[in-house]
């Protein structure tokens, strides 16, 4: 299943996506007219009938007729993982960087969220923007101090997230919480797909483009630590919740670590897409001062 957010005369509802058409679930059932941070609370009850649900009999929309905004935009936690692909740590190397024999891991503060199709902005205090695909996980049930196996069950599903960053104040401090969480700078989406359709997690073809140009082509089959790695190495630590956000780390292939280095600039498109996911895509803009 494909489980959206969208917005339709200013209101923000969830659908299930089927073929090209968007089902309003809050019109279908009043027990789905919540947000999807609810409905995945409710997951394990919910599942099944949604599974039931079809287009035939179902209230629904063209995609023309709704917006589509980030799946879930209040997690509890928005967690993200810095160098997990081989050829992406190989080529931070190359730039002095060290790296820890541990899992690294970061927070992208949640205000950071963004619509899958939305504007990104470039920072009025910096022009070093940089782009990175990821593969995000949804959670979909609460957990703490889970086994491999559990860990696979915990995921409600996948989606693809831009983790972007502004370099010189990412290198600032160790935390890098700052550099990664500049309003805007996390466009998710477009929806969630449910762990059912992705067999597996661990072989999806994954790129960003700029302006058509593939910048990052790579597959999950690159990650060091796989998926459930991740959240079995979190839930020794806190507990997830559901809609909580957990992405996964970029492939080789970005701006910082070319040579000349190439950051994103006001106009450029980002594409970035996941095989079986689908694509975001968003453009870069001028940072307004909403407060002047
Ligand atoms: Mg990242």
């Amino acid at each position: 299943m494909k489980i959206c957010t969208f917005n339709k005369k200013n209101t923000k509802k969830i659908g299930l996506i089927k073929d090209t058409s968007i089902i309003d679930l809050g019109i279908l059932d009043k027990k789905f007219n919540c947000d999807m941070k609810t409905l995945l609370i409710n997951w394990s009850d919910v599942y099944e009938d949604l599974k039931k649900i079809d287009k035939k009999n179902s209230p629904h929309y063209t995609i023309d007729e709704i917006k589509i905004e980030a799946p879930i935009d209040n997690p509890q936690k928005f967690l993200a993982m810095g160098l997990n692909y081989q050829k992406h740590i190989k080529e931070v190397e190359k730039r002095g960087v060290s790296v820890s024999n541990y899992q690294l891991w970061f927070n992208k503060q949640v205000s950071c969220i963004n619509g899958p199709f939305d504007d990104i902005e470039l920072p009025l205090v910096s022009d070093q923007l940089d782009y990175e695909v990821e593969l995000a996980m949804v959670i979909g049930k609460k957990s703490r101090h889970l086994t491999i196996n559990e860990a696979k069950k915990s995921i409600a599903g996948f989606m693809i997230c831009n983790d972007l960053s502004v370099r010189d104040w990412q290198f600032r401090t160790q935390t890098l919480t700052l550099g990664k969480s500049f309003d805007t700078h996390g466009p998710i989406g477009p929806c969630i797909v449910t762990q059912d359709e992705i067999d597996d997690p661990h072989n999806l073809k994954i790129e960003c483009h700029v302006n058509g140009e593939i910048r990052q082509s790579a597959n999950t089959n690159d990650l060091l630590y796989s998926c459930f790695d991740q959240l079995v190495y979190l839930s020794k630590v806190m507990t997830l919740m559901p809609g909580d956000i957990i992405t996964t780390g970029t492939p080789s292939g970005v701006g910082v670590a070319m040579n000349p280095q190439k950051f994103l600039k006001v106009a450029d498109k980002v594409k970035c897409i996941i095989e079986k996911i689908g694509f975001i895509e968003n453009t870069v803009i001028n940072e307004k001062n909403k407060f002047m």
